[in-house]
């Protein structure tokens, strides 16, 4: 499943042949994803102009010349393709994405000339038209809990989000009303970064007032840093790409424990071992080590 650095990369993807153009057609091949797509759904896009691509957690957010957003999210096996002049796929994915023109579900024809396609095989994707003014109240938005590189979210915040909860530090970031857009991936990731433990009390956060400890700390910081270094490592092989065949595929991953089990760990001065342990049902991998 794409992860949040995965979908900032599709957007900074999108962006340049989105943002300012009008919709000048809209096909629908396959209305039936995650959940049917509305009848009036090309006809609402038709004629208006994107007048900007932002992004919530996991979902882009295409702003609509008429005060429609629309909302588009990749679910398990989503992807976009630009047709404007050579072929890009915008993203930075872990594993490859489909191109068989039988997934091809959704095509939006661009007045600058660019051929935007949506592909899911799976099609757990969705995409949703929501009234700009009623955005806050939309359900699939209003739980999330606060966007991990915005400046709202510091040790403090997250501090309060795990005051007194006795569940794991993974799955406490795992929840997307403590923090919106981490999945397994950088959940481990993070973890690894701030030296604590995936199963260590999620409650130790904080202080008994309440207060950030300095665990709260390294985690913001291990969190920041892994997302960041995970979108600028999607931008330059998208740069890279470009330059040789004009085609995105499979990015090179440079994990630190993810998918390592029995590796050595990357911890400077660490001599420890990637462990893998199952947690509410997925794979955690740790060094238990470094990670206390
Ligand atoms: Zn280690």
């Amino acid at each position: 499943m794409p992860e949040l650095p995965e979908v900032e990369t599709v957007r900074r993807g999108l962006a340049p042949v989105m943002e300012g153009a009008r919709f000048d057609r809209v096909e629908v091949r396959r209305g039936d994803l995650r959940w049917p797509l509305p009848k009036d759904f090309a006809r609402r896009i038709e004629a208006r102009t994107c007048t900007g691509l932002g992004r919530r957690a996991k979902y882009l957010l295409a702003d609509l010349s008429s005060g429609d957003v629309l909302l588009m999210h990749l679910g398990m096996s989503g992807s976009f393709r630009v047709l404007n002049g050579g072929e890009v796929t915008p993203g930075n994915y872990h594993h490859e994405r489909s191109k068989l023109a039988a997934h091809d579900h959704i095509v939006f024809r661009m007045s600058n000339g660019a051929v935007i396609t949506f592909n899911d095989p799976r099609r757990f994707g969705c995409m949703k038209l929501v009234a700009r003014e009623r955005l806050e109240d939309e359900p699939l938005l209003r739980a999330l809990g606060p966007e991990p590189l915005g400046n709202a979210f510091d040790a403090a915040m997250l501090a309060r989000a795990c005051m007194g909860k006795k569940t794991s530090l993974k799955a406490a970031l795992s929840d997307q009303r403590v923090v919106a857009g981490l999945g397994n991936i950088y959940v481990c990731e993070a973890l690894h970064r701030a030296r604590l433990s995936p199963k260590r009390r999620a409650s130790t956060l904080a202080t008994r007032a309440g207060a950030p400890s300095d665990h709260a700390t390294r985690l913001v910081d291990g969190i920041r840093a892994v997302l960041n270094d995970a979108i600028k490592a999607g931008g330059s092989s998208l740069r890279d790409h470009r330059q040789t065949d004009g085609a995105l595929g499979m990015f090179q991953h440079n994990f630190r424990v993810y998918d390592r089990e029995g590796e050595s760990c990357r911890t400077p001065g660490c001599k420890g071992t990637i462990r893998r342990i199952v947690q509410t049902g997925r794979s955690t991998f740790f060094c238990p080590v470094c990670q206390t």
